[in-house]
């Protein structure tokens, strides 16, 4: 069933959902499972798995030199999707990037979830490889989100790549993408960005997946910046809790984002990261009880694999 459904069949109701990351290749999928057996008592209406992008790994040749490969070392987003879709019975959305992909390859992935009775996917660009300066598409890949939701709306209207074939059987994707409550990192502006995910929404998005944020005016503002804007798909808050004091730096240096005061000094003040562990699910659930009481349709959270902080915090609200 599609996101968008399982919004209005709420009827205003918040839904909790969560995103995980596939483990590195070589690992059992039952850890997975471990961590998402405990949140399934929330009834999540879906589950998110993202997608890596390849990266460089370095091999000793023992002559000195080094050989450089090419590897994705979390693959396997649809088949996880498909495992879990299967065992939970609960709708999985993969993540699906134009980043290290090949419009064709784009075509062949979305034909595995088509077949499969995946019905949404979350349409992203992906970040630039980690040796990069700024985000490069593979030759004939998609460049921005905006090109891959309208590749998927394409297919959902029956036309595949190259028109080498007519479909009887169209797909039917519910298409999400992401939305920056502060602006995407490259983005010149809010106003340009807000432009950008109109875009993206004009080419057929049906709802929107905020970046974290921890400070819940900023997410308010953003909504309504965006209603101004025209964008009327739900925008649904992604809720990360904090959970080492590393955060402090990381977070801000990789996506851009300021961290609230109160939060800084009460993560500072921790003498382990146990502690900062439970600052963060604090902190998570008073934004949490806002965010629930303004009546957003799902609370997302960002697990990264490890489930018993979303536990404590859903605990407190479902
Ligand atoms: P876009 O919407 O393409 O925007 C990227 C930048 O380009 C923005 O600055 C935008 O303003 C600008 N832009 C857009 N269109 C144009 C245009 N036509 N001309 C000029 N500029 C333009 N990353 C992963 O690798 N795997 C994941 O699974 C993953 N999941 C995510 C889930 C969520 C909810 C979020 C918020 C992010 C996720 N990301 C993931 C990170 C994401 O890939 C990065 O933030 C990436 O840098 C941007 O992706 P996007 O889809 O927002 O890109």
């Amino acid at each position: 069933m599609k996101i968008t459904e399982h919004i209005k069949k709420a009827d205003g109701k918040t839904l909790f959902s969560f995103e995980i990351i596939p483990p590195k290749k070589g690992n059992n999928i039952n850890d997975l499972y471990n961590n998402i057996d405990p949140l399934m008592e929330f009834n999540p209406p879906f589950i998110d798995v993202t997608t890596s992008r390849e990266e460089y790994v370095y091999i000793d040749k023992g002559n000195g030199l080094l050989d450089r490969k090419i590897t994705r070392m979390r693959p396997g987003t649809v088949g996880i999707c498909a495992a879990i879709k299967h065992k939970y019975d609960v709708d999985t959305v993969p993540h699906v990037l134009c980043g290290g992909f090949t419009k064709e390859e784009t075509e062949y992935v979305l034909v595995d979830c088509h077949y499969l009775g995946i019905d949404n996917v979350m349409a992203l660009r992906g970040d630039a490889m980690s040796h990069q300066k700024y985000f490069t598409p593979n030759q004939g890949g998609n460049h921005y989100a905006t090109d891959l939701v309208k590749q998927i709306s394409d297919l959902n209207c029956g036309k595949y790549l190259h028109d080498v074939i007519e479909s009887t059987n169209k797909a039917d994707f519910c298409i999400g993408v992401a939305g920056y409550p502060e602006k995407h990192l490259e983005a010149p502006s809010l106003q340009t960005d807000l432009k950008r995910l109109k875009e993206k929404v004009d080419a057929g998005a049906d709802y929107v997946v905020t970046q974290m944020f921890f400070d819940n005016q900023k997410y308010f503002a953003f909504v309504e910046a965006a209603k101004k804007a025209g964008i009327n798909v739900p925008i649904i808050p992604g809720i990360k809790p904090i959970a080492v004091k590393r955060h402090l730096q990381l977070l801000p240096q990789v996506f851009k984002i300021d961290l609230p005061e109160t939060l800084i000094s009460s993560v500072e003040n921790c003498k382990t990261n146990k502690d900062v562990r439970q600052v963060g699910i604090e902190w998570a659930i008073q934004q949490s009880k806002e965010l629930l009481a303004a009546g957003v349709p799902v609370l997302h959270y960002y697990s990264m694999g490890k489930s018993d902080n979303v536990h404590a915090i859903a605990s407190e609200l479902f």
